[in-house]
């Protein structure tokens, strides 16, 4: 093996923040991270734009929970208005909709 000081590949980076370095490759990471500040730069700056990413989709996730459970009630609305019962299964995912907002919520504050 080389001694030369080799920098992390972007690719290695992305594997390292998704566990998929076998040990003595994360070792190997380890060992390299500790002595170079561009590496853990870029390593940190990974790390922020997959954070980002997360926050991005659960938004977009959050949104569409909320649009379904008004569309839901809409058309419970609309049902009952007709004399008609909603069905049980958009009663229960309007629930679970409603439910995964206010964990998110929960979260946030
Ligand atoms: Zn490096």
């Amino acid at each position: 093996m080389a001694r030369k000081r080799v920098h992390l590949t972007p690719e290695e980076i992305a594997a390292y923040v998704d566990g998929g370095l076998r040990s003595n490759e994360f070792a190997a990471a380890n060992t390299h991270l500790a002595a170079c500040a561009d590496c853990v730069r870029l390593l940190a700056n990974t790390v922020k734009t997959r954070q980002e990413l997360v926050a991005g989709i659960n938004g977009e996730l959050l949104a569409a929970c909320a649009m379904f459970t008004a569309a839901a009630h809409e058309v419970r609305d609309l049902l009952n208005a007709k004399g008609l019962a909603c069905p049980a299964s958009i009663a229960y995912a309007a629930e679970k909709a409603r439910h995964a907002i206010e964990s998110a919520k929960a979260v946030k504050s």
